[in-house]
Order: C-alpha cells, then structure tokens, then sequence
C-alpha cells in the first residue's frame, strides 16, 4: 500500500512479471552505447526483483540498519527470497550486523555472488573493504557508480525482495539509488521519539515525495524500555515524535520498537533479533510493523 492507501504492489514488477529478457527501453537522449548498455543490465537484474523497500532516516543511530536487518530476516523466515543491500558506503554495519565481517563476495557466472546468510542474500561495501576499518573517501559520482554496480553485477537471482539499508539523511547514496532503480515500492522512515529527530524524518518524507517514492510508514524506534529483569516497558524519553510526525505528514504509522537491551546484543552477536529471540514482546511489535508493509507472500 503506498501513503495514499493504493494498493502498489505490483509497482515493482516489470510488464513481464519479473522476466530476466526485459529490457530497459528506448534510448535515452544523448545516452552513450555503454550507458545504454549498463543501464539495461541494470534493468534487466531488477526486473527479476519483484519488490524493492529502502529503508531511510533523518539522523545516524536511531536503529535504521537494525530495521532493515529485521525486515530482511522476518521475510526470509516466512520462506520468501530475499537480498539485503547495504548501500552505507561511509558507515555499512549490515556485515557486523549479521556476523559476516570476514566475507568477502566471490566471481559467479554472471556478475559478484551475494553473500548467503541463512538463505539472505547480503552484499555491502564493507565486504569489498581490505581492512574493516578502512574509511571510504568518495565524491558523488564515485558513489553512484558503485551503487550502480551492487544493483546491476551482483548476482541477485529472483528474488521476492530486495531491502535496501542506506545512510542516515538525503544525500548522494539516496538519490542514486530512487533514481537509479525504476518501481520501487516505497520507503520505511525509521525515527526515534524526540522532536529533533523527528524534524529529520520529515525532511526524509519530503525527499521521497520530491523523487515520488511512495512512503510506507514511519517507524519509532527506541520509543520505551523494557527492563531486562522483569521485562515491563516504561518511558525513556518522550513518546510518540513517530506518531505525530506520521499524523502531520499524513502517512502511515508503522509502529513501535522499544529499547531492549537484547536487540543490542543480537546486533553485536551478529544475529538478527527477530530469529534469536523470536517469542518476544519486542519481536512482536516487530512483526506487527512487518505485516502492515502488505507483504506479498509467493
Ligand atoms: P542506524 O542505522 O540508524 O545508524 P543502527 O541500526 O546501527 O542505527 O543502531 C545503532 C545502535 O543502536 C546499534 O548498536 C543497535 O544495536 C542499537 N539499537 C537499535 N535499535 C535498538 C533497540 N530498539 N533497542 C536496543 N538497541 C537498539
């Protein structure tokens, strides 16, 4: 469903249903032979991947990478196929994130195979990275040229769907990735209670109404604690920022995730939490956020 409460779930399959043989159209004006070339390769991966979902924030640290980890996996648990491209050139902690930061991305037939991870497919920067901690100095154009590559030479197969985590805020890596990918199918804001990161997730909001990305909903993150003792749920900060930015810019709220002290632990294990602590009042809301994207299952 998109923010007007359409049904868009076909907005990311090709005419064909997903067949590898589309094309990427007609020639662009002024669009070189190999421009035209990578362009229809891109498409033609894309078109294999029937639904496309980023995942956005306004600031860093507010749980962006630890949704998309969870929305990938609660996926792929319900028997879906799925990839997970992590598109944070500067900071990508998908690899931490699920326990991969020794991979490394191997030659297939037709392009770099994703890394498998419990049947995910997951690529990142951090995978083609020498040393963990080597920092990625990038212009713009650099960047989209690597974006452009992990969507058209990385392997991705058929895939129901392709979750893609990005930098906190609206820069290069956002606006290469909607304009690079034709039909995606919407944007999940993810945002922590407080008024100053909820100014962000609006600006986020904006961004995808100016490139027409339909937006999905807002999530509000770390909204509450739950004790690690006796488990109740209190107020941490305010509450709600998520909510009310959701009523103002009138688009979906998705829900709520507390701060819970084992969603960091399975981030830093390198397991996603809604496998390793599945039954859960946590991994509950988690659920509930997950089934109102209107997943199509098959
Ligand atoms: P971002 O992608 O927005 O920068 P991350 O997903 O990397 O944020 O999360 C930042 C840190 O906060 C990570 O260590 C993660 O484990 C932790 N975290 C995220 N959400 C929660 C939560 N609901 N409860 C506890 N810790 C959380």
């Amino acid at each position: 469903m998109n923010e007007k409460g359409e049904d868009q779930n076909n907005s990311s399959v090709c005419a064909d249903g997903g067949n590898s043989e589309c094309s990427a159209g007609a020639r662009r004006p002024n669009e070189s032979d190999e421009e035209f070339a990578r362009r229809e390769r891109l498409q033609s991966r894309m078109c294999r991947i029937k639904h496309k979902i980023v995942v956005l924030s306004g600031k860093g640290g507010v749980g962006k990478s630890t949704v998309a980890v969870n929305i990938a996996a609660a996926l792929r648990l319900a028997g879906l196929r799925v990839g997970l491209l992590d598109i944070d050139l500067h900071g990508p902690s998908i690899p931490t994130m699920l326990g991969m930061e020794d991979a490394r991305p191997q030659a297939a037939a037709d392009g770099f195979a994703p890394i498998d991870k419990d049947g995910l497919k997951v690529m990142s920067i951090g995978f083609l990275l020498a040393d963990k901690d080597d920092a990625v100095i990038w212009r713009g154009p650099r960047k989209m040229g690597a974006i452009q590559q992990f969507l058209s030479d990385v392997a991705w197969g058929d895939l129901d769907y392709l979750v893609v985590d990005t930098p906190p805020g609206t820069g290069d890596e956002q606006l290469s990735l909607c304009q690079l990918v034709e039909g995606l199918e919407g944007a999940v804001i993810v945002t922590t209670p407080q008024r100053v990161a909820s100014a962000d997730a609006r600006k986020s909001i904006n961004f995808c109404r100016a490139l027409n990305i339909p937006v999905l909903g807002v999530v509000e993150n770390m909204s509450g604690f739950v004790c690690p003792k006796c488990g109740e749920l209190s107020e941490l900060f305010c509450s709600g920022g998520g909510d009310e930015t959701s009523r103002k810019m009138k688009v979906p709220f998705l829900g709520k995730i507390p701060v819970d002290p084992q969603v960091a632990q399975a981030c830093d294990s390198g397991r996603p939490f809604i496998s390793e602590f599945a039954r859960t009042p946590t991994a509950d809301s988690m659920t509930a956020i997950i089934q109102q994207l209107g997943v199509q299952y098959g």
